[in-house]
């Protein structure tokens, strides 16, 4: 297809102007607006087919940049970039639009590889979520420190949304009427007839809103509920796997719930089925504990319709799943009574119902979802839910015989295991766009939305031919991000440097600061001689903290010292660079993860209850370094565990460690870790008086809780891991392990996960 005159006729009707005289932002609002004209019919025949849907209600949907996503699906981008070229313009002049970040990681990433995979399997699921004004906050560093900048997306325009008045809905609290507005955007699958919707919505001031009534709640002490109807959603909650018991938080998942609820009731009711069958034509999908607030809503809004209590619930049960995204205390999402007192009454009502019952019914002191006068999201979403999933294999597990042990032994048919996965198009075919033309000259291209058919790769990871091939594509990706990271970040990496990357947001669980201590042990190591023939490394740092998280915060100031510390050494720097990438994102990590030599998953056994970007390294060739954590497990049983570099301690290790943990004493053993941890307080590394190294340092030795992630018991067996792929860098046998997992990765398409999903969960067409 030749677009070229459609181009021209788009920019006459949205500018007024010829193509030539269009900036990157008129032309790609332009491109973005023809592939929305060449999707709307199968747009509209999706949305009006009548047969049972899942809705997927999120807080968070990380969507990253959609221009060439959407091409790539349309199988447009060919002949768009040739009509282009008419023009004299390049399509890479898309790589200035920034992402959609409306996730803060893992999470809100897996629910856009979720929503694309159902569309290119064919499969009914619709987001629901949260417009945000301003996404995740934009990162730079100043002397080190991170600096957050707001994220003011909608700079770009939102080609692919369309705001749809009519179908605006009330969502009221106690003390104030919203409006919400939904903004729908088409969701595109490969080569696929099925495009869904993702419905975000935007909140905005109801007409009647008393402003009299709004003004008067003046004082410090009702500060915190002066905001009008617009701010609701205004900004995404910047934190990552943790709660905070804030109202506006509160408000915005209410928010996003009630209108999703109120608008599939709505269009249920325009179709003539009875009320008492909408479970068998909707359904949903709980990410995480954030939308949980759907329950009892859903049960409200029912009753308001007329069903009695006991129906409302009934169809609630069959309606609701719930996935769970980890085990950490402070994730778990536990609302004051008083505040939904306050502000959600009617919701609270029906909370209470659901207690009432299983005080009727239960052993009250095993089983609860009011205690202490907080509300347990996830013990309410596990009572009422059809289903409960983990996200890998060992989360599972560890959900079963330890968080929720007690509704597992209540009710052990509800829960299931959907391991995570990520669409092989946007994290091969479009960011490793060599190697999905080698990978199809030898197999064909089925693997794309079929990707068991990447194992036929196996019979070819011995084949020299294809192993030269290889390397010179990664090289290739090698030297696109080292000239991207000279250009943003400004530090020169050499190409030909081993490039171990650890990409993912910053947490302590993560252990950040265990890459960070083995990188100035391999310091110390060369300039004392006792580590000899090091290959030249490249270690890769990209994370974003939670603006009020200090020991996070501290962590970056560390490593950007390191940093420092050793591209400034004339004579290690020859071998070694530390990079800690600013503003790392979806775009960033697509250029990432095809030049990567090495994958670190470090996390502390038990905790990290999949990732992700463990899987976007896999596929595109890249072994990992890791613990016996996540789907690193399944990672390592794929493609083999000694294609992989498995270390440290496994999950019951980790609590047999914990009886009696002494990290002085450890220290004290270890003279050469105890020089590296010291690092934080003799003065080597300068904090710019800020204090974060001593704090450190103390998280790690003195309090409570000394190294509760086990960064010291680690150690050892991490960097003897670490030196050893270090040395088979470069030799055929790192090569074949480059390919082996690659080759291996079927399992972790995120279609793998949706078909999961269905089949165990959903039941849909
Ligand atoms: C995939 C992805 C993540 C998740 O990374 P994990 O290492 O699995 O935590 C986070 N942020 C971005 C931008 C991603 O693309």
């Amino acid at each position: 297809m030749d677009y070229t005159k459609e181009i021209e006729e788009l920019m006459r009707l949205e500018y007024q102007i010829d193509v030539k005289e269009a900036n990157v932002k008129q032309l790609y609002n332009v491109i973005s607006k023809l592939i929305m004209l060449k999707v709307s019919n199968d747009w509209h025949n999706t949305r009006c087919a009548d047969i049972k849907k899942c809705g997927y209600l999120s807080a968070e949907f990380l969507i990253g940049r959609l221009v060439y996503a959407n091409l790539l699906n349309m199988k447009m981008t060919e002949d768009v970039k040739n009509s282009l070229a008419n023009f004299h313009i390049d399509l890479n002049e898309f790589e200035e639009v920034e992402d959609a970040a409306l996730g803060n990681g893992g999470l809100g990433r897996l629910a856009a590889c979720f929503l694309e995979s159902a569309a290119t399997k064919g499969i009914p699921l619709d987001g629901y979520g949260i417009r945000y004004r301003f996404g995740l906050f934009k990162q730079n560093f100043i002397n080190g420190f991170q600096n957050e900048e707001a994220d003011d997306w909608l700079k770009w325009g939102d080609p692919f949304s369309i705001r749809r008045d009519e179908d605006a809905r009330i969502v009221e609290f106690s003390d104030m009427k919203v409006k919400a507005i939904p903004y729908d955007m088409p969701v595109i699958g490969y080569d696929s007839k099925v495009v869904n919707t993702l419905r975000l919505w935007q909140s905005e001031a109801y007409e009647d809103f008393d402003f009299k009534a709004f003004d008067n709640m003046q004082g410090s002490e009702n500060a915190i509920n002066e905001y009008n109807a617009k701010e609701i959603t205004a900004v995404l909650y910047p934190n990552d796997n943790t709660y905070l018991g804030k109202v506006l938080r509160l408000r915005q998942e209410y928010f996003m719930v009630s209108a999703s609820l109120q608008d599939v009731l709505a269009k249920y009711k325009t179709k003539k089925h009875s009320l008492k069958d909408i479970a068998k034509y909707q359904i949903f999908q709980l990410n995480d504990t954030h939308p949980t607030l759907a329950i009892p809503e859903y049960l409200r809004l029912l009753q308001k319709e007329g069903l009695s209590f006991n129906e409302a619930l009934e169809i609630c049960h069959q309606s609701f799943n719930f996935t769970n995204h980890t085990i950490m205390g402070e994730a778990l999402e536990k609302w004051p009574v008083e505040m939904l007192e306050k502000y959600l009454p009617d919701v609270l009502t029906e909370i209470i119902k659901l207690q009432d019952i299983i005080d009727n019914t239960l052993d009250n002191t095993k089983y609860y979802i009011i205690k202490d006068n907080l509300v347990h999201m996830a013990n309410l979403a596990i009572f009422v839910a059809a289903k409960v999933n983990g996200v890998a294999e060992i989360h599972t597990n560890i959900l079963k015989a330890d968080t929720f042990k007690d509704w597992y032994n209540l009710y052990p048919d509800k829960f299931e295991n959907v391991t995570n996965g990520i669409t092989p198009r946007r994290w091969l075919v479009l960011n490793n766009p060599n190697l999905t033309k080698e990978i199809c000259s030898l197999i064909g291209d089925k693997w794309i939305c079929n990707l068991d058919e990447l194992s036929k790769v196996k019979s070819y990871v011995t084949d020299k031919r294809f192993l030269e091939k290889f390397k010179i594509i990664k090289q290739k990706n090698k030297k696109i991000l080292s000239d991207y990271i000279y250009k943003h970040d400004n530090i020169l990496i050499p190409t030909d440097f081993m490039f171990d990357v650890q990409v993912k947001r910053l947490h302590e669980y993560k252990r950040q600061l265990l890459n960070a201590f083995s990188i100035l042990y391999i310091y110390y190591g060369i300039k004392d001689g006792s580590i000899k023939n090091f290959k030249p490394t490249a270690f890769i740092f990209g994370a974003k903290s939670a603006p009020g998280y200090y020991m996070a915060k501290a962590i970056i100031k560390y490593i950007n010292t390191i940093a420092d510390l050793v591209n400034n050494d004339p004579e290690v720097s020859k071998i070694l660079k530390v990079v800690f990438v600013a503003n790392y994102n979806v775009s960033y990590a697509e250029k990432i993860v095809c030049a990567a030599d090495l994958s670190e998953q470090i996390s502390m056994a038990g905790m990290e209850a999949s990732g992700t970007s463990n899987m976007k390294f896999m596929l595109n060739g890249t072994p990992t370094i890791g613990t016996l954590d996540g789907a690193n497990v399944e990672i390592a049983e794929e493609a083999g565990f000694n294609y992989n570099y498995i270390f440290g301690l496994n999950v019951r290790e980790v609590a047999k460690v914990k009886e009696n943990y002494n990290p002085y004493e450890l220290l004290e053993n270890n003279p050469k870790l105890k020089r590296v941890v010291e690092s934080l307080i003799d003065g080597t590394l300068n904090d710019l008086g800020s204090g974060v190294f001593k704090a450190i340092y103390d998280s790690l030795l003195n309090g409570n809780n000394p190294d509760n992630y086990l960064v010291l018991a680690d150690f050892d067996s991490y960097i003897k891991t670490k030196l050893i792929a270090n040395q088979d860098y470069g030799r055929d046998i790192f090569y074949e392990k480059c390919l082996i997992n690659m080759a291996s990765a079927a399992k972790f398409s995120s279609d793998r996960s949706i078909l999961d999903y269905n089949k165990l969960i959903w039941h849909l067409k």
